[in-house]
């Protein structure tokens, strides 16, 4: 028999605002524990809690760019649990009455576009954060994070792969990042998935017993976590078993395996209600129209207009624009260098290795686009090789120099003086009359191969076209 396997996911946000979902603490990231706190964010008794007005345009936003319907009617409810992190033992959330519900988006298959559609998004608060070091026997809280704004995305059961839920997220990462509604920090935890799979017979309709996957800090663990479950539950539907009850387990990145965490909790444990310290919404219609107003240029149209503008290939057009910042930087670059192809070239070859050797993004580096428009100008010019252009790029972006100063520092200019470069000349043709007899009974390659030997001698710094012009005068007519 054969087996399909059944996947949705559950992702979480960080919305960008300056102060929390209910009170006015800063969201910033990283500062010292427990100081962007105050009496509503820890819980006290008797605080009462207000909606933050830009978390709410924020969640809109990213529902209407993700296809969704805005609810007439939202509220907020408690969910209950009984956790350190959470110091009011519930969490404001949405439970029957989500702001938003059935969005859509579409991935790219090997085979095909394919629609996931999007049950629900919702707004919550996030809980504290706790910090257990290796060395001590106990744990400590850190509340900073208790009440940042939290948009969770929903999807119905549509992912069939592991790899198409790798797909998912990409994409909709890159959705959230052109939108500028999250900083989609994996590693900050302002972007987080959980992950729910079922495996069953080909040709069953019912859904499997679904498993809750958490503890996977980046979209490549989600896909092993959930390549490992697929393969974990197939096993036991083979042998004749049972996936027995729905439960949570955690990935372990170092052992590669899932396990148990505990059973999975049903909605009624957590006795939902509807919070009694905040007002319904009725999102005005309004609001919704100014709010899609400001929709941003989509990574897809974006795509598109590379194409026709810029008359770049799909396959470039796709990469430069899948991270808004390289797309911006491109564009930047453009403005100063108008040579489409040639910026597309070095940003994808280049620049790209730079910063993979440094595990960073175009945006984290000191590396600007006149940066690259004025190595770019060095070429054009004649005053660098493109030789040269490399080191020089691979130097700036290592250490956050301007390249006009390394190319100083460095001596890194080209020789386009023809009395300079004939010194050279004349050595290499002394030194080779065996090709330059070769150049003169019409051998090609042997041209090619003097040019190379004027350019060993001048330590790669002598212009190669004007080389080629000097030895073929020198040389006269093959
Ligand atoms: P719960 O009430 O347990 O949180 P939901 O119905 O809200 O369950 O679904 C949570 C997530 O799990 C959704 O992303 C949904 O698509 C996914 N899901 C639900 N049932 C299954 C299943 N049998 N197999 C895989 N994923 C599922
Ligand atoms: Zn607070
Ligand atoms: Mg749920």
């Amino acid at each position: 028999m054969n087996y399909e396997t059944v996947i949705g996911l559950e992702v979480h946000v960080h919305l960008k605002t300056a102060s929390k979902m209910f009170c006015g603490c800063s969201t910033k990231f990283g500062s010292p524990p427990n100081t962007q706190v105050c009496p509503i964010c820890l819980g006290f008794p008797g605080v009462l809690p207000v909606i933050n007005n830009k978390a709410f345009s924020l969640g809109i936003k990213t529902a209407l760019a993700l296809n969704c319907r805005i609810a007439e009617f939202t509220k907020f409810d408690r969910k209950h649990y009984f956790y350190p992190d959470l110091p009011k033992n519930f969490q404001i959330s949405q439970y029957d009455k989500p702001f938003s519900h059935d969005g859509f988006l579409d991935i790219e298959t090997a085979e095909a576009v394919k629609k996931i559609r999007l049950k629900r998004i919702h707004l919550e608060e996030d809980a504290g954060k706790l910090v257990h070091k290796e060395e001590d026997d106990y744990s400590l809280v850190d509340y900073n994070r208790a009440g940042i704004p939290l948009l969770e995305i929903v999807t119905e059961p549509d992912i069939g792969s592991p790899s198409e839920a790798y797909e998912f997220l990409v994409k909709l990462k890159n959705i959230l990042e052109y939108l500028e509604v999250s900083n989609c920090n994996m590693e900050e935890g302002s972007l987080r998935c959980d992950a729910n799979i079922s495996v069953r017979p080909i040709g069953q309709s019912e859904l499997g017993t679904k498993i809750e996957l958490k503890n996977m800090n980046s979209f490549k663990a989600v896909r092993q976590g959930l390549e490992y479950e697929a393969e974990r539950q197939t096993a036991v539907l083979k042998e004749g078993k049972k996936i027995e009850f729905q439960e949570t387990r955690l990935w372990d990145s170092e052992q590669l395996v899932t396990y148990t965490m505990r059973s999975k909790e049903e909605a009624h444990d957590y006795r939902y209600f509807p919070e009694p310290d905040l007002p319904p919404v009725v999102p005005n219609a309004a609001l919704i129209e100014e709010i899609r107003k400001t929709l941003p240029e989509m990574p897809k149209q974006r795509r598109e207009r590379f194409i026709r503008d810029y008359a770049l290939s799909g396959y470039d057009a796709q990469i430069l624009t899948k991270e808004k910042k390289l797309a911006d930087f491109f564009e930047a670059c453009l403005k100063i260098f108008n040579k489409p192809k040639i910026v597309a070239n070095w940003l994808m070859s280049d620049i790209a290795a730079a910063l993979g050797s440094k595990g960073m993004s175009i945006g984290e580096v000191s590396f600007k686009p006149q940066d690259l428009a004025e190595i770019l100008g060095m070429i054009e010019s004649g005053a660098i090789s493109g030789k040269m252009a490399k080191e020089l790029l691979k130097e700036s972006i290592d250490t956050g120099k301007r390249p006009a100063e390394i190319a100083k520092v460095k001596g890194l200019s080209q020789i386009s003086d023809k009395s300079a470069i004939s010194a050279a000349l004349e050595k290499v043709l002394s030194m080779n009359q065996k090709a330059v007899s070769d150049y003169k009974t019409g051998k090609g390659t042997a041209l090619t191969f003097l040019v190379g030997q004027v350019m060993k001698e001048t330590k790669g710094k002598a212009n190669p076209a004007l080389v080629n012009e000097l030895l073929k005068k020198r040389m006269g007519g093959a």
